[in-house]
């Protein structure tokens, strides 16, 4: 019997591969970075080939150096072919690559989700009208971070591109789909529902390609990848030395959802990476947003896809960056902490960390960070603690406008990503929003998610409780604070924000 799921997580820095076992515990991890490339000012690109070198040295390295030991020994062994039941692949949504049907070979470098070369076709799409009906068949604001106009950028600028992608030549792909084409020796050309969801060509609602959009970029169908179940077949690999089979797909953020077990409408992950991001299980209805949240499919098994409505803060874990690294206030993040702990409260003092605009719900790109409520006692620790309280506060903001147009009751919040280790976050975002923050024993979810989608399609877990029997919790937060409390910290929130979009509005 197989005893291990591989998963590949192709993320937007590094290549990742982890190994879990039937209880969903890492068995063995191998990660490398690649090169970010800069051509001009906002413009971030990756080589694919690259992405695919270092999945495949990852993935070889991980499958090496499996942790049998017991009792805290450490004994390292191989996996062979045969040891692994199935791969699980998660990656950095809607970066564009677009490649020879042929040989395989990228016409151009992959155009990364952050790049905002194309910010200029969205103003021209505005124009043109199609703003609603991207909103209502896509679920998505138009943005340059969504993968259409980078592909018709391709197509717009390299030689001879559309016209090879009108006979059938080239093929389009996001990064799951140039690893299933390249692990299976270009035999699939497939991609999972919540990877289609961010390109911006996909309906939502359909579940197809939409040939008005298509159309309206001049993007041939024939270029695009077969939309499949998240979980399910993909084909099989030869690539590490037998057959495994490939039956796990999704985007970085769904993947993470369904790593948390979020299974069920009103399941809420949240992130606290150098960004923050929220997604909302909303079940089998796509609630459409009025306060800017994104509609996307969630990661399901089967054919019925679920819902979900996404939010991100656009600085999170960034502050606590800019506290260490340009204000010179910490050490490492970690130390955060120790000063939220040295007095009793911010002092009334409110950090906004506005730095690049405001995003859901307030969408202000102007506004920018600003400090409110300096007295001659402020210290260090209350501008630190203030800083780590606005991580919690523009999560409460999300979670709020989500709860209200799901018309969903959020009693829960299960965390991930770096800035979840902090104690006192969490304790005060327990506190400000009234839930309980849930912190799984297994912080490395979106790796997690992919394993399960993968693991569930060939029978390696059985079903869905089999599932969840593995969530374990490695601690809870509850809240403890007055309803007064809670509102007198959330007024000063709301005041502070006010004065973030003043700052925008006077400028403008
Ligand atoms: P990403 O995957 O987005 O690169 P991570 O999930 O690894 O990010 O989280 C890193 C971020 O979390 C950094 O911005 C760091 O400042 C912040 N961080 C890490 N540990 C702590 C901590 N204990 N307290 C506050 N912030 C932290």
């Amino acid at each position: 019997m197989s005893r291990y799921i591989i998963a590949m997580d192709a993320g937007t820095t590094s290549s990742r591969c982890i190994l879990f076992d039937r209880q969903g515990s890492i068995c063995s991890v191998a990660q490398k970075e690649f090169a970010q490339h800069y051509p001009q000012p906002g413009w971030v690109e990756h080589d694919p080939m690259e992405i695919w070198s270092t999945q495949m040295g990852v993935t070889m390295e991980a499958m090496q150096k499996i942790d049998v030991g017991a009792a805290g020994i450490l004994f390292l062994t191989d996996a062979r072919p045969e040891d692994i039941a199935a791969i699980g692949i998660t990656n950095q949504r809607e970066t564009t690559i677009v490649w020879d049907a042929r040989t395989g070979v990228p016409v151009y470098p992959a155009i990364v989700w952050q790049c905002r070369r194309t910010a200029g076709r969205i103003d021209a799409l505005r124009a043109d009208g199609w703003e609603e009906t991207i909103r209502a068949k896509t679920g998505l604001i138009p943005d340059a971070y969504f993968s259409a106009t980078k592909l018709a950028w391709i197509l717009d600028h390299i030689p001879d591109a559309r016209e090879r992608a009108e006979r059938g030549e080239l093929k389009f792909g996001t990064v799951d789909t140039w690893l299933i084409w390249n692990l299976t020796d270009h035999q699939v050309h497939a991609t999972d529902y919540t990877n289609a969801s961010r390109t911006m060509l996909f309906d939502i609602h359909r579940l197809c390609w939409d040939k008005k959009i298509l159309e309206y970029f001049r993007i041939p169908e024939s270029m695009l990848p077969e939309v499949r179940p998240s979980s399910g077949s993909y084909g099989q690999t030869v690539k590490f030395g037998g057959s495994i089979p490939i039956t796990g797909v999704a985007g970085d953020q769904q993947a993470a959802l369904f790593g948390q077990c979020g299974f069920q409408p009103g399941d809420v992950k949240s992130t606290y990476g150098t960004g923050g991001f929220l997604l909302l299980n909303t079940g089998e209805r796509a609630v459409t947003s009025t306060q800017g949240l994104l509609t996307t499919i969630a990661a399901s098994v089967g054919e019925d896809v679920q819902y979900a409505l996404e939010g991100s803060v656009f600085v999170a874990g960034a502050a606590i960056q800019w506290l260490r690294d340009e204000l010179g206030l910490l050490t490492n993040s970690p130390q955060s902490e120790e000063f939220c702990r040295q007095v009793p409260d911010a002092g009334g003092v409110y950090v906004v960390p506005a730095f690049v605009g405001m995003g859901a719900p307030y969408w202000e790109p102007y506004a920018r960070g600003t400090i409110v409520g300096l007295t001659r006692g402020v210290t260090k620790a209350h501008l630190i603690r203030s800083t780590v309280e606005s991580l919690a506060y523009q999560t409460e903001d999300l979670l709020r406008a989500m709860g209200k147009e799901a018309g969903l009751e959020i009693t829960a919040l299960k965390v991930d990503g770096g800035a979840c280790a902090n104690d006192f976050l969490m304790q005060f975002q327990a506190d400000l929003s009234n839930v309980t923050i849930q912190r799984p024993a297994c912080i490395e979810t979106t790796a997690l998610g992919a394993a399960y989608l993968a693991g569930l399609a060939v029978g390696y877990w059985k079903g869905i409780p089999e599932v969840e029997e593995n969530w374990s919790c490695q601690r809870e937060f509850y809240p403890s604070i007055s309803r007064e409390t809670r509102e007198t910290w959330r007024r000063g929130w709301d005041r502070a924000v006010r004065c973030a979009i003043a700052w925008a509005k006077d400028e403008g």
